[in-house]
């Protein structure tokens, strides 16, 4: 769905019970000064929820974000979804308003499915906006019993956050430019055995990070790769 419309479009787009949802906030809760889970309540039962969809959320008069949801159960009729509040951005303020009892409509996930259930090993990289991703795909990792690890780039006050969520097999990283460097990445442990080398990479987060990691992995042959960046520093809504 396209980031920004004419409001009277954007009205349209909200109303449009075809996509969108009615939901109510449950409850919020911040895991760290700017990273805000929130549980909503709904019908969820129109709701296909795949590894990598987004829902979409009208932040404005006239925009709208994308966010993942992190858990669901479509008979509660409860979806969480874990937000970066980065303080740039008009959605950032809106969903840091948020509270218990605020109505909202909420879109049908859809987008780009990023798991592939045939291959063993799953390597998952992201930032703070590939949390949700990492939450939601961790119960199915663990059932099908996926050999996996998690790369995390996340800010310094954010590097407790993986373990409040209950994620393991990760790795934290600082942002200090590293995942833009090519020849840092290569040198990677994840490189450095072949045991990676058929995985299922799915890198998501900082675009410059992604295409950086992707490349990479390009280089050194490694076949499958899913990637979705998912915001570019300067751009409003990817
Ligand atoms: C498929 C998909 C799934 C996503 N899932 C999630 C999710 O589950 N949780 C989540 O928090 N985000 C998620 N995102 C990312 C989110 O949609 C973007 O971060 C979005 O730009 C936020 O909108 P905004 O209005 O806050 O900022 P915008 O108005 O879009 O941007 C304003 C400024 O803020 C900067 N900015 C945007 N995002 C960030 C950030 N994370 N950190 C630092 N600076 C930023 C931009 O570069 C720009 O300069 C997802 C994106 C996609 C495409």
């Amino acid at each position: 769905m396209i980031s920004k419309l004419p409001k009277w479009a954007a009205d349209l787009t909200e109303k449009a019970s075809s996509i969108m949802t009615d939901m109510k906030v449950l409850e919020t809760v911040y895991v760290s000064p700017n990273i805000k889970k929130i549980r909503f309540r709904g019908d969820l039962s129109r709701m296909n929820f795949q590894i990598g969809y987004a829902s979409v959320i009208r932040v404005s008069d006239t925009e709208f974000r994308n966010y993942s949801v992190a858990y669901h159960n479509v008979y509660e009729g409860i979806l969480d979804i874990i937000f970066h509040i980065h303080g740039n951005g008009v959605g950032s303020l809106y969903i840091d308003a948020l509270k218990s009892e605020d109505e909202l409509r909420i879109s049908i996930p859809r987008g780009k499915k990023m798991y592939n259930g045939t291959i063993q090993r799953q390597f998952i990289f992201g930032d703070e906006t590939s949390l949700g991703l990492a939450c939601s795909i961790l119960p199915i990792l663990r059932k099908n019993k996926h050999q996996y690890q998690f790369y995390f780039e996340l800010d310094d006050e954010n590097h407790n956050v993986p373990e409040l969520l209950g994620l393991e097999n990760y790795t934290v990283f600082s942002k200090k430019n590293t995942f833009r460097n090519q020849q840092w990445i290569s040198e990677l442990p994840v490189f450095n055995t072949d045991e990676w080398d058929n995985a299922n990479f799915i890198l998501t987060g900082n675009v410059k990070s992604v295409q950086t990691f992707r490349k990479t992995l390009k280089e050194r042959s490694r076949g499958n790769i899913s990637s979705q960046g998912y915001w570019l520093e300067g751009k409003k809504g990817l």
